[in-house]
């Protein structure tokens, strides 16, 4: 008997058509990644993943952060025997306590001689003669034993782990999300990595007024989102000087939306020297100033390229639960000041127009500000 993972990918791939192949190879190749330095063989019967390694519980970790797969389950191998099949079947339930129970079957290997229906009814019968305790459920079991009969072995599990779900990272364009120390943005980020879309993260800095703590504490949601994405690389710009001059020449309730114009830009900027085809940010309708959709619209104007935000929908507890399960809360509620709350304005603009903010904004220097910031980004790789 050999333990094994057995690992379920989203259905979505299945429905790639020509392009499954594709998807498949990259899912394969990020959980190859994910591996590294675990001993692992990679083993593929009748078009089931499987995997190898003398550490189970390490590999059912690390897989299960892997966006793409479903599910992965604590498998056991045996010998195509019937025999072999049953005893692992009743052992299977001996590890759980259990009053319920229902035999569900696979069968991918047409030569077995008993089909799945015989294979289901005859393991129920065999744990039955050996446990008269329990009872079969065909409705609600306490457990499900699964046994799949494929080419090279048979298979027997009960114990499920979920996975993140979703597409295999990398098959969906990229992105630039603007991170933020906040609970809002790595979950913007961890949707759309979760979508397969390659992420990029870009933070603005205002040394000296937020501190280096603050930006250690980016460098750690990064970090977090990286344990998902494996490679996303974060620019660090300089906006202590554009925050400076538009405190110093515009009008105070304008602050918030000249700013984050400004942050549009360069994110757009860095976007299109980096080949990213669009940027990201966690902002959701309605929750603050710079967030009403008037707000949003003349913060778009200066994009030129497509801004999502996935939490747009969503309220701040839906927000937080999303930060709990991907390990990023504890991290974003350190805190440390962001740049934004040290040059809010008493009574921002709710509702603030094209135009005029056009107008107010032309006394600075846009171009060279922009250029400037770029051109002294940090990269963190
Ligand atoms: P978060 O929780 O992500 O900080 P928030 O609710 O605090 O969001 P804002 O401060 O208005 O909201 O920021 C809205 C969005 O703008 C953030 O989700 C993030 O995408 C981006 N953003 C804000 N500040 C920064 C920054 N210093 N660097 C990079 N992106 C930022
Ligand atoms: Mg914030």
């Amino acid at each position: 008997m050999k333990k094994l993972l057995l690992i379920k990918y989203s259905p979505e791939i299945f429905l790639k058509g020509l392009n499954r192949n594709k998807f498949e190879k990259t899912l394969k190749d990020n959980i190859r990644r994910v591996l590294k330095g675990v001993d692992h063989r990679f083993v593929i019967d009748s078009g089931r993943w499987f995997l190898y390694s003398e550490d189970i519980d390490e590999l059912a970790k690390r897989v299960t952060k892997v966006f793409g797969v479903q599910e992965v389950c604590m498998v056991k191998e045996v010998n195509l025997s019937f025999e072999d099949i049953c005893h692992q079947a009743l052992k299977e339930i001996e590890e759980g306590d259990y009053k319920t129970f229902k035999v569900e079957t696979n069968r991918a290997n047409k030569k077995f001689p008993k089909n799945s229906m015989e294979i289901s009814r005859e393991v129920g019968a065999f744990i039955l003669k050996h446990r008269g305790d329990l009872k079969v459920d065909v409705k609600n079991p306490d457990v499900f034993i699964n046994v799949e009969v494929r080419e090279k072995g048979a298979y027997i599990y009960s114990k499920k782990i979920k996975g993140v779900g979703g597409m295999p990272y990398g098959t969906n364009g990229s992105t630039l999300l603007m991170l933020s120390g906040g609970i809002d943005s790595p979950v913007a980020g961890y949707m759309m990595g979760k979508r397969g879309v390659e992420l990029h993260c870009v933070y603005f800095h205002s040394h000296p007024y937020t501190s280096e703590r603050a930006k250690e504490k980016v460098i750690t949601l990064n970090e977090i989102l990286k344990s998902y994405t494996g490679n996303t690389k974060l620019y660090i710009v300089p906006f202590t000087k554009i925050q400076m001059e538009i405190m110093d020449k515009c009008r105070e309730d304008e602050l918030t939306i000249i700013m984050r114009r400004f942050m549009m830009r360069i994110a757009c900027g860095l976007a299109s020297i980096h080949n990213i085809s669009s940027v990201t940010t966690g902002e959701s309708i309605g929750q603050v100033a710079s967030q009403t959709m008037e707000s949003l619209v003349v913060t778009n104007a200066v994009g030129d390229r497509p801004v999502f935000r996935p939490l747009i929908s969503m309220d701040k507890e839906e927000i937080m639960n999303i930060s709990r399960q991907i390990g990023a809360y504890e991290t974003s509620i350190l805190p440390y000041e962001d740049c934004c709350t040290i040059f809010v304005p008493k009574h921002p603009k709710t509702k603030p127009v094209l135009s005029v903010i056009e107008k107010s904004e032309s006394v600075l220097d846009i171009e060279d500000l922009v250029k400037d910031a770029i051109e002294n980004t940090e990269v963190i790789q």
